[in-house]
Protein backbone atom coordinates (compact mmCIF):
# COMPACT_ATOMS: atom_id res chain seq x y z
CA UNK A 1 0.00 0.00 0.00
CA UNK A 2 1.14 3.45 -0.96
CA UNK A 3 0.97 6.97 -1.48
CA UNK A 4 2.10 7.99 -4.89
CA UNK A 5 3.27 11.73 -5.61
CA UNK A 6 3.88 13.24 -9.05
CA UNK A 7 5.35 16.51 -8.51
CA UNK A 8 6.05 18.71 -11.80
CA UNK A 9 6.82 15.93 -14.11
CA UNK A 10 7.48 16.62 -17.97
CA UNK A 11 8.68 13.78 -20.34
CA UNK A 12 10.08 14.73 -23.50
CA UNK A 13 10.56 12.23 -25.92
CA UNK A 14 13.42 12.82 -28.61
CA UNK A 15 12.29 14.73 -31.26
CA UNK A 16 11.34 17.42 -28.63
CA UNK A 17 7.64 16.02 -28.01
CA UNK A 18 6.58 16.97 -24.73
CA UNK A 19 4.19 14.17 -24.09
CA UNK A 20 3.34 15.09 -20.43
CA UNK A 21 3.02 18.69 -19.16
CA UNK A 22 4.27 19.33 -15.79
CA UNK A 23 2.22 16.41 -13.95
CA UNK A 24 1.17 16.95 -10.39
CA UNK A 25 -0.97 14.95 -8.84
CA UNK A 26 -1.14 13.24 -5.12
CA UNK A 27 -2.69 9.55 -5.26
CA UNK A 28 -3.68 8.38 -1.64
CA UNK A 29 -2.91 5.41 0.06
CA UNK A 30 -5.92 2.77 -1.09
CA UNK A 31 -7.03 4.97 -3.64
CA UNK A 32 -8.52 3.86 -7.22
CA UNK A 33 -7.49 6.86 -9.68
CA UNK A 34 -8.24 6.58 -12.97
CA UNK A 35 -6.40 8.67 -15.73
CA UNK A 36 -8.64 9.05 -18.41
CA UNK A 37 -8.44 11.22 -22.19
CA UNK A 38 -8.22 10.65 -25.62
CA UNK A 39 -5.38 8.91 -27.79
CA UNK A 40 -2.28 9.98 -26.97
CA UNK A 41 -3.06 12.61 -24.42
CA UNK A 42 -0.39 11.00 -22.31
CA UNK A 43 -1.95 8.98 -19.72
CA UNK A 44 0.31 5.72 -20.70
CA UNK A 45 3.13 7.63 -20.32
CA UNK A 46 2.73 9.06 -17.01
CA UNK A 47 1.92 5.24 -15.64
CA UNK A 48 4.85 4.17 -17.31
CA UNK A 49 6.90 6.90 -15.27
CA UNK A 50 5.66 5.73 -12.21
CA UNK A 51 6.24 2.01 -13.23
CA UNK A 52 9.99 2.91 -14.07
CA UNK A 53 9.39 1.94 -17.77
CA UNK A 54 10.33 5.29 -18.86
CA UNK A 55 12.77 7.84 -18.04
CA UNK A 56 11.20 10.78 -15.64
CA UNK A 57 12.73 13.99 -18.23
CA UNK A 58 11.78 16.67 -15.39
CA UNK A 59 10.27 16.53 -11.71
CA UNK A 60 9.83 13.84 -9.39
CA UNK A 61 7.78 11.22 -7.99
CA UNK A 62 7.51 9.94 -5.11
CA UNK A 63 6.46 6.26 -3.61
CA UNK A 64 5.43 6.08 -0.09
CA UNK A 65 7.38 9.26 0.47
CA UNK A 66 10.58 8.19 -1.18
CA UNK A 67 11.91 9.27 -4.88
CA UNK A 68 11.83 6.83 -7.08
CA UNK A 69 13.61 8.95 -9.99
CA UNK A 70 16.67 6.80 -10.34
CA UNK A 71 14.85 3.14 -8.49
CA UNK A 72 14.94 0.50 -11.80
CA UNK A 73 10.84 -0.94 -12.21
CA UNK A 74 11.86 -4.34 -10.23
CA UNK A 75 12.65 -2.38 -7.19
CA UNK A 76 9.74 -0.24 -6.95
CA UNK A 77 7.36 -2.46 -5.49
CA UNK A 78 4.41 -2.43 -7.58
CA UNK A 79 2.75 -4.29 -10.50
CA UNK A 80 1.37 -3.50 -13.84
CA UNK A 81 -0.97 -5.27 -16.08
CA UNK A 82 -1.03 -4.62 -19.62
CA UNK A 83 -4.01 -4.77 -22.23
CA UNK A 84 -1.97 -7.50 -23.90
CA UNK A 85 -1.89 -9.56 -20.50
CA UNK A 86 1.76 -10.71 -21.31
CA UNK A 87 1.21 -14.28 -20.83
CA UNK A 88 3.84 -16.73 -21.15
CA UNK A 89 2.41 -18.95 -23.59
CA UNK A 90 4.19 -22.15 -22.81
CA UNK A 91 3.49 -21.79 -19.10
CA UNK A 92 0.83 -23.32 -16.84
CA UNK A 93 -1.62 -20.38 -15.76
CA UNK A 94 -0.09 -21.69 -12.46
CA UNK A 95 3.28 -20.79 -13.10
CA UNK A 96 2.40 -17.88 -14.76
CA UNK A 97 0.86 -16.72 -11.74
CA UNK A 98 4.36 -18.14 -9.67
CA UNK A 99 6.75 -17.06 -12.30
CA UNK A 100 7.80 -13.83 -10.82
CA UNK A 101 8.06 -15.26 -6.95
CA UNK A 102 10.02 -17.97 -8.38
CA UNK A 103 12.50 -15.29 -9.75
CA UNK A 104 12.44 -13.35 -6.51
CA UNK A 105 13.31 -16.89 -4.60
CA UNK A 106 9.78 -17.06 -2.56
CA UNK A 107 9.43 -20.42 -0.92
CA UNK A 108 7.69 -23.25 -2.70
CA UNK A 109 5.31 -23.14 0.42
CA UNK A 110 4.49 -19.43 0.23
CA UNK A 111 4.46 -19.21 -3.91
CA UNK A 112 1.96 -22.28 -3.15
CA UNK A 113 -0.47 -20.08 -1.23
CA UNK A 114 -0.10 -16.98 -2.80
CA UNK A 115 -1.42 -18.66 -6.33
CA UNK A 116 -3.71 -20.48 -4.60
CA UNK A 117 -5.42 -17.61 -2.81
CA UNK A 118 -5.14 -15.50 -5.85
CA UNK A 119 -6.78 -17.61 -8.05
CA UNK A 120 -9.37 -18.63 -5.13
CA UNK A 121 -10.42 -14.32 -5.25
CA UNK A 122 -10.28 -14.32 -9.18
CA UNK A 123 -12.39 -17.67 -9.74
CA UNK A 124 -10.08 -19.41 -12.02
CA UNK A 125 -8.85 -22.25 -9.51
CA UNK A 126 -10.43 -24.74 -12.28
CA UNK A 127 -8.10 -23.59 -14.57
CA UNK A 128 -4.77 -23.55 -12.78
CA UNK A 129 -2.91 -26.39 -15.40
CA UNK A 130 -4.52 -24.86 -18.28
CA UNK A 131 -1.57 -23.19 -20.81
CA UNK A 132 -3.33 -19.71 -21.86
CA UNK A 133 -3.99 -20.82 -25.51
CA UNK A 134 -7.24 -22.22 -23.61
CA UNK A 135 -8.36 -19.50 -21.76
CA UNK A 136 -11.34 -16.82 -22.77
CA UNK A 137 -9.70 -12.64 -23.02
CA UNK A 138 -11.72 -12.57 -19.89
CA UNK A 139 -9.68 -15.37 -18.25
CA UNK A 140 -6.78 -14.38 -20.02
CA UNK A 141 -7.03 -10.91 -18.07
CA UNK A 142 -7.89 -12.52 -14.82
CA UNK A 143 -4.41 -14.44 -14.79
CA UNK A 144 -2.94 -11.02 -15.66
CA UNK A 145 -4.07 -9.86 -12.68
CA UNK A 146 -3.57 -12.70 -10.44
CA UNK A 147 -0.10 -12.63 -11.59
CA UNK A 148 -0.31 -9.05 -10.02
CA UNK A 149 -1.64 -9.94 -6.88
CA UNK A 150 0.15 -12.64 -5.80
CA UNK A 151 3.23 -10.13 -5.53
CA UNK A 152 1.38 -8.16 -2.81
CA UNK A 153 2.71 -5.18 -4.57
CA UNK A 154 2.34 -1.12 -3.15
CA UNK A 155 0.28 -0.41 -5.68
CA UNK A 156 -1.17 -1.68 -9.05
CA UNK A 157 -0.83 0.33 -12.42
CA UNK A 158 -3.38 -0.65 -14.81
CA UNK A 159 -2.84 -0.10 -18.69
CA UNK A 160 -5.72 -0.27 -20.69
CA UNK A 161 -6.78 -3.77 -19.52
CA UNK A 162 -9.92 -4.53 -20.46
CA UNK A 163 -9.61 -2.71 -24.45
CA UNK A 164 -9.51 -6.76 -25.74
CA UNK A 165 -12.46 -7.77 -24.09
CA UNK A 166 -15.94 -7.98 -26.00
CA UNK A 167 -18.41 -5.48 -24.55
CA UNK A 168 -20.07 -7.66 -22.13
CA UNK A 169 -16.97 -8.93 -20.67
CA UNK A 170 -15.68 -5.13 -20.22
CA UNK A 171 -18.57 -4.41 -17.54
CA UNK A 172 -18.02 -7.94 -16.25
CA UNK A 173 -14.24 -7.16 -15.21
CA UNK A 174 -15.18 -3.61 -14.27
CA UNK A 175 -17.40 -4.96 -11.87
CA UNK A 176 -14.51 -7.35 -11.03
CA UNK A 177 -11.86 -4.52 -10.49
CA UNK A 178 -13.70 -2.55 -8.09
CA UNK A 179 -14.73 -5.34 -6.04
CA UNK A 180 -11.13 -6.34 -6.34
CA UNK A 181 -10.00 -3.05 -5.06
CA UNK A 182 -12.49 -3.06 -1.84
CA UNK A 183 -10.93 -6.24 -0.77
CA UNK A 184 -7.30 -5.60 -1.17
CA UNK A 185 -7.85 -1.91 -0.07
CA UNK A 186 -4.50 -1.36 -2.55
CA UNK A 187 -3.54 1.91 -4.52
CA UNK A 188 -4.99 1.57 -7.51
CA UNK A 189 -4.06 3.58 -10.98
CA UNK A 190 -5.92 2.85 -13.73
CA UNK A 191 -5.56 4.49 -17.49
CA UNK A 192 -8.83 4.31 -19.64
CA UNK A 193 -9.73 5.83 -22.93
CA UNK A 194 -13.17 4.43 -21.99
CA UNK A 195 -14.73 7.51 -19.68
CA UNK A 196 -17.77 5.48 -18.84
CA UNK A 197 -14.91 3.01 -17.38
CA UNK A 198 -13.44 6.47 -15.62
CA UNK A 199 -17.05 7.23 -14.22
CA UNK A 200 -17.34 3.97 -12.43
CA UNK A 201 -13.83 2.84 -11.09
CA UNK A 202 -12.53 5.74 -10.11
CA UNK A 203 -12.44 7.09 -6.61
CA UNK A 204 -11.18 10.41 -8.01
CA UNK A 205 -10.95 10.67 -11.89
CA UNK A 206 -7.75 12.57 -13.93
CA UNK A 207 -8.79 13.88 -17.30
CA UNK A 208 -5.44 14.74 -19.87
CA UNK A 209 -5.59 16.21 -23.02
CA UNK A 210 -2.24 17.00 -24.92
CA UNK A 211 -0.44 16.03 -22.17
CA UNK A 212 -1.76 18.42 -19.46
CA UNK A 213 -3.58 17.31 -16.88
CA UNK A 214 -7.12 19.01 -17.47
CA UNK A 215 -8.84 18.31 -13.90
CA UNK A 216 -8.87 16.10 -11.12
CA UNK A 217 -12.00 15.32 -8.83
CA UNK A 218 -14.57 12.98 -7.65
CA UNK A 219 -16.49 11.17 -11.14
CA UNK A 220 -19.87 12.91 -9.47
CA UNK A 221 -17.83 16.43 -9.24
CA UNK A 222 -15.86 15.71 -12.90
CA UNK A 223 -19.86 15.60 -14.14
CA UNK A 224 -21.18 18.08 -12.71
CA UNK A 225 -18.49 20.73 -12.59
CA UNK A 226 -16.25 20.43 -15.21
CA UNK A 227 -13.22 22.92 -15.35
CA UNK A 228 -13.69 23.45 -19.24
CA UNK A 229 -15.43 22.84 -22.08
CA UNK A 230 -13.12 20.17 -23.00
CA UNK A 231 -13.56 17.96 -19.79
CA UNK A 232 -17.60 18.59 -20.05
CA UNK A 233 -17.72 17.12 -23.87
CA UNK A 234 -15.28 14.25 -22.78
CA UNK A 235 -17.25 12.84 -19.91
CA UNK A 236 -20.95 11.78 -20.75
CA UNK A 237 -22.64 9.90 -22.83
CA UNK A 238 -24.30 10.88 -25.39
CA UNK A 239 -22.03 13.95 -24.77
CA UNK A 240 -22.80 17.33 -23.29
CA UNK A 241 -24.63 19.32 -26.32
CA UNK A 242 -22.68 22.92 -26.84
CA UNK A 243 -24.41 25.73 -28.43
CA UNK A 244 -22.49 29.24 -29.35
CA UNK A 245 -23.92 32.03 -29.15
CA UNK A 246 -24.12 34.76 -26.56
CA UNK A 247 -25.54 36.44 -23.36
CA UNK A 248 -27.79 39.48 -23.51
CA UNK A 249 -29.51 41.41 -20.65
CA UNK A 250 -32.73 43.55 -20.66
CA UNK A 251 -32.87 44.73 -17.26
CA UNK A 252 -32.90 42.73 -14.39
CA UNK A 253 -33.64 39.80 -17.34
CA UNK A 254 -30.49 37.42 -18.78
CA UNK A 255 -30.86 35.29 -21.17
CA UNK A 256 -28.73 33.08 -23.84
CA UNK A 257 -29.44 33.83 -27.52
CA UNK A 258 -28.31 31.06 -30.37
CA UNK A 259 -29.49 33.09 -33.17
CA UNK A 260 -32.10 30.80 -33.39
CA UNK A 261 -33.72 30.63 -29.76
CA UNK A 262 -33.69 32.38 -26.84
CA UNK A 263 -33.81 30.83 -23.52
CA UNK A 264 -34.18 32.91 -20.27
CA UNK A 265 -31.82 32.35 -17.09
CA UNK A 266 -32.90 32.37 -13.76
CA UNK A 267 -31.25 32.14 -10.47
CA UNK A 268 -27.75 31.79 -9.17
CA UNK A 269 -27.08 31.00 -13.32
CA UNK A 270 -28.79 34.33 -13.73
CA UNK A 271 -26.48 36.34 -10.91
CA UNK A 272 -22.80 34.82 -12.39
CA UNK A 273 -23.55 35.11 -15.97
CA UNK A 274 -25.18 38.66 -15.78
CA UNK A 275 -21.72 40.15 -15.66
CA UNK A 276 -20.64 38.41 -19.49
CA UNK A 277 -23.72 40.66 -20.62
CA UNK A 278 -22.96 40.77 -24.51
CA UNK A 279 -20.31 38.57 -24.62
CA UNK A 280 -20.32 35.27 -27.11
CA UNK A 281 -20.43 32.18 -25.12
CA UNK A 282 -21.02 28.73 -25.21
CA UNK A 283 -23.63 27.29 -23.36
CA UNK A 284 -23.42 23.45 -22.45
CA UNK A 285 -26.21 21.26 -21.71
CA UNK A 286 -26.28 17.52 -20.81
CA UNK A 287 -29.21 15.58 -23.10
CA UNK A 288 -31.02 14.46 -19.89
CA UNK A 289 -31.50 17.81 -19.02
CA UNK A 290 -32.98 18.45 -22.60
CA UNK A 291 -37.44 17.32 -22.24
CA UNK A 292 -40.08 16.76 -24.52
CA UNK A 293 -42.45 20.01 -23.63
CA UNK A 294 -45.25 17.39 -24.40
CA UNK A 295 -44.12 15.96 -21.43
CA UNK A 296 -43.67 19.62 -19.13
CA UNK A 297 -47.15 21.01 -19.11
CA UNK A 298 -45.44 23.04 -16.49
CA UNK A 299 -42.43 24.55 -18.24
CA UNK A 300 -41.74 27.65 -18.41
CA UNK A 301 -41.92 29.17 -22.15
CA UNK A 302 -38.92 31.53 -22.05
CA UNK A 303 -37.22 28.15 -21.80
CA UNK A 304 -38.77 26.26 -24.47
CA UNK A 305 -36.85 25.09 -27.74
CA UNK A 306 -38.33 24.14 -31.12
CA UNK A 307 -35.86 22.24 -33.17
CA UNK A 308 -36.53 19.68 -36.48
CA UNK A 309 -35.91 15.59 -35.49
CA UNK A 310 -33.28 14.08 -37.53
CA UNK A 311 -32.62 11.04 -35.80
CA UNK A 312 -34.72 8.54 -33.29
CA UNK A 313 -32.93 6.35 -31.52
CA UNK A 314 -34.92 4.18 -29.02
CA UNK A 315 -33.08 2.49 -26.31
CA UNK A 316 -35.81 0.62 -24.86
CA UNK A 317 -36.22 2.52 -21.50
CA UNK A 318 -35.69 5.92 -23.05
CA UNK A 319 -35.62 7.45 -26.72
CA UNK A 320 -32.33 9.18 -27.90
CA UNK A 321 -33.63 12.37 -30.25
CA UNK A 322 -30.79 14.22 -32.74
CA UNK A 323 -32.32 17.68 -33.62
CA UNK A 324 -31.46 20.85 -35.28
CA UNK A 325 -32.07 24.13 -34.12
CA UNK A 326 -31.45 25.61 -37.22
CA UNK A 327 -28.28 26.28 -36.43
CA UNK A 328 -26.45 24.22 -33.53
CA UNK A 329 -27.51 20.14 -33.56
CA UNK A 330 -28.23 18.35 -30.40
CA UNK A 331 -29.58 15.49 -28.32
CA UNK A 332 -32.31 15.13 -25.91
CA UNK A 333 -32.86 11.72 -23.58
CA UNK A 334 -36.78 11.58 -23.62
CA UNK A 335 -38.95 9.33 -22.60
CA UNK A 336 -39.60 6.21 -24.36
CA UNK A 337 -43.13 6.98 -25.18
CA UNK A 338 -41.79 9.45 -27.82
CA UNK A 339 -43.49 8.88 -31.20
CA UNK A 340 -41.43 11.70 -32.95
CA UNK A 341 -40.38 11.08 -36.71
CA UNK A 342 -38.07 11.86 -38.64
CA UNK A 343 -38.36 15.62 -40.07
CA UNK A 344 -41.14 16.53 -37.44
CA UNK A 345 -40.77 19.22 -35.75
CA UNK A 346 -40.36 19.28 -31.87
CA UNK A 347 -40.84 21.44 -28.78
CA UNK A 348 -38.40 21.04 -26.15
CA UNK A 349 -37.71 22.51 -22.81
CA UNK A 350 -34.23 23.42 -21.71
CA UNK A 351 -33.62 22.79 -18.18
CA UNK A 352 -31.32 26.22 -17.56
CA UNK A 353 -30.59 25.51 -13.83
CA UNK A 354 -28.60 22.82 -15.03
CA UNK A 355 -26.85 24.67 -17.83
CA UNK A 356 -23.31 25.38 -18.21
CA UNK A 357 -21.44 28.32 -19.62
CA UNK A 358 -18.06 27.94 -21.35
CA UNK A 359 -15.79 31.29 -22.49
CA UNK A 360 -15.09 31.47 -26.29
CA UNK A 361 -11.29 31.90 -25.95
CA UNK A 362 -10.13 29.20 -24.00
CA UNK A 363 -12.95 27.17 -23.40
CA UNK A 364 -12.98 27.64 -18.84
CA UNK A 365 -16.10 27.06 -17.16
CA UNK A 366 -17.70 30.42 -16.54
CA UNK A 367 -19.90 29.88 -13.69
P1 LIG B 1 -2.05 7.72 -24.38
O1 LIG B 1 -1.68 6.63 -23.44
O2 LIG B 1 -2.87 8.79 -23.73
O3 LIG B 1 -2.72 7.20 -25.64
P2 LIG B 1 0.79 8.06 -24.73
O4 LIG B 1 1.23 8.34 -23.35
O5 LIG B 1 0.99 6.67 -25.26
O6 LIG B 1 -0.75 8.47 -24.88
O7 LIG B 1 1.48 9.07 -25.74
C1 LIG B 1 1.51 10.46 -25.51
C2 LIG B 1 2.26 11.14 -26.65
O8 LIG B 1 3.62 10.76 -26.64
C3 LIG B 1 1.73 10.81 -28.03
O9 LIG B 1 1.78 11.96 -28.81
C4 LIG B 1 2.70 9.76 -28.51
O10 LIG B 1 2.79 9.79 -29.91
C5 LIG B 1 4.00 10.21 -27.87
N1 LIG B 1 4.91 9.08 -27.64
C6 LIG B 1 4.62 7.96 -26.92
N2 LIG B 1 5.70 7.15 -26.87
C7 LIG B 1 6.68 7.77 -27.59
C8 LIG B 1 8.04 7.45 -27.92
N3 LIG B 1 8.61 6.33 -27.49
N4 LIG B 1 8.72 8.34 -28.68
C9 LIG B 1 8.17 9.49 -29.10
N5 LIG B 1 6.90 9.85 -28.82
C10 LIG B 1 6.17 9.01 -28.08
Amino acid sequence: MAKVVLENVYKIYPGDVTAVHDANLEIQDQEFVVLVGPSGCGKSTTLRMVAGLEDISKGSIYIDGKKVNDIPPKDRDIAMVFQNYALYPHMSVYNNMAFGLKLRKYPKAEIHKRVMEAAEILGITDYLERKPKALSGGQRQRVAVGRAIVRKPKAFLFDEPLSNLDAKMRVQMRAEISKLHNRLKSTMIYVTHDQIEAMTMGDRIVVMKDGWIQQVDTPLNIYNKPANQFVAGFIGSPPMNFFKGKIVREGNAVAFAEGRFTVALAGAVADKMAAHAGQAVTMGLRPEHIDERSARPDANPASVVQAQVEVVEMMGSEVYLYANTGQSNFTARVDSSCRKQIGDTVEVVFDMSKAHFFAEDDGRALL
